[in-house]
């Protein structure tokens, strides 16, 4: 089902063609900029997350893409032609709304069917379409409910049906699963995600979540005030963040700010006021002495232990709180420079001899390329 093969990762392809494509496009609403010079590529079959802080400009990059908004300046392609002018109903693009109201009068049949009816397919096409639907998003037998009569979970899916009714070549969701509580939001991505590959469409997904972009997308990108900070993979966006905005935004981080400086061997280092320590840097590291920049680690890279170690990457600290998350526990270390750093276990032995270890002295390690280096 899942198929993760290089060739169908066309972005590492430079000869590929992107099926969508925002070159320079900006956009502002009386003289205040909502997205900036953003240049982006996607490719068929993706399922490309949009990801950023409420006001990031998300929505406003998408309406653009549907043809609700215009942009300022610069210009939107889809398969190749420029559409910039072209209205909403001309783009092979269906956009599915952050409140994706149904008709509450119509029953989930006539929802689906709407836009089925309004452009004249014949009764039997539409019934045949519709029941394809209902089995798709798993609501067969549901056709004649009205949508008071659903779950939450149930209407998102009728609203998808819909929205995938007219087979557009490229669906936009805006924040889709918004409304759901966590358990079924994480069912229905599974769901999305199954859906798009059985249907072999280009699906862009509007969220502010970093778990369910990281869940859903072949790739995201990153938004922050309106610019496209980072497009990656998401392993790449988590393992090598492009800015300490992108490192803190997705998934729990330490910043240290360093200045480089020299071993008396004559390597580069990493000295950090701010937790009073030298620190390695990563093998490829090169930079000029005296640069200011910041180091990077995720908890879960950082091993505990209550004996001294001897390594290139020690800290040591005081356990300041455990917080126990059932699969793994974060531990709040207080280093002796006072910085508060987080340090994640796996929760492997149901009795773990370390859940005890409030106000002891640990010590925390980690391998050479296990941190990276941001200088922005
Ligand atoms: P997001 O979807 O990431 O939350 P939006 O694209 O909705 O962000 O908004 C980006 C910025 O543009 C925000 O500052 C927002 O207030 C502004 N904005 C969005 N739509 C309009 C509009 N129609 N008129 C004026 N400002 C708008
Ligand atoms: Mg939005």
């Amino acid at each position: 089902m899942t198929s993760t093969g290089l060739q169908d990762k066309r972005w590492l392809d430079p000869d590929a063609t992107p099926f969508i494509e925002f070159r320079n496009v900006s956009k502002t609403y009386q003289g205040v900029p909502a997205v900036k010079d953003v240049n982006l590529s996607i490719y068929q079959n993706e399922l490309f997350c949009l990801l950023g802080g409420s006001g990031s400009g998300k929505t406003t990059l998408l309406r653009m893409l549907a043809g609700f908004e215009t942009p300022t300046s610069g210009s939107v392609w889809i398969d190749g032609v420029d559409v910039t002018d072209w209205p909403p109903y001309e783009r092979p693009v269906n956009m599915m709304f952050q409140s994706y109201a149904l008709f509450p009068h119509m029953t989930v049949y006539d929802n689906i069917a709407y836009g089925l009816k309004r452009d004249g397919m014949p009764k039997p096409e539409i019934r045949e379409r519709v029941e394809e639907l209902l089995g798709l998003v798993r609501l067969s037998g549901f056709a004649n409910r009205k949508p008071e009569q659903l779950s939450g979970g149930q209407r998102q899916r009728v609203a998808l049906a819909r929205a995938l009714a007219k087979r557009p070549k490229v669906l936009l969701l805006d924040e889709p699963l918004g409304a759901l509580d966590k358990n079924l939001r994480e069912d229905t991505q599974l769901e999305l995600i199954k859906i798009q590959e059985s249907l072999g469409m280009t699906f862009i997904v509007v969220t502010h979540d970093q778990e369910e972009a990281m869940t859903l997308a072949t790739r995201i990108g990153v938004m922050d005030e309106g610019y496209l900070v980072q497009t990656d993979e998401p392993h790449t966006i988590y393992e090598y963040p492009s800015s300490k905005y992108v490192a803190d935004f997705i998934g729990d981080i330490n910043l240290f700010e360093c200045v480089v400086t020299e071993t008396e061997s004559g390597d580069l280092s990493l000295y950090s006021a701010e937790i009073e320590a030298g620190l390695c840097p990563p093998t490829s590291f090169a930079a000029p002495l005296n640069q200011t920049l910041w180091y990077a680690i995720r908890p879960e890279k950082m091993r505990l232990s209550r004996e001294p170690v001897d390594a290139d990457n020690v800290l040591s600290g005081i356990v300041h709180e455990i917080a126990y998350l059932g699969d793994f526990s974060v531990y709040w270390v207080d280093l002796d420079s006072g910085f508060r750093i987080r340090v994640s276990r796996p929760n492997i032995s149901r009795l773990d001899h370390f859940a005890e270890s409030w106000d002891e002295r640990v010590y925390i390690t980690w391998g050479q390329d296990a941190g990276v280096v941001l200088t922005q």
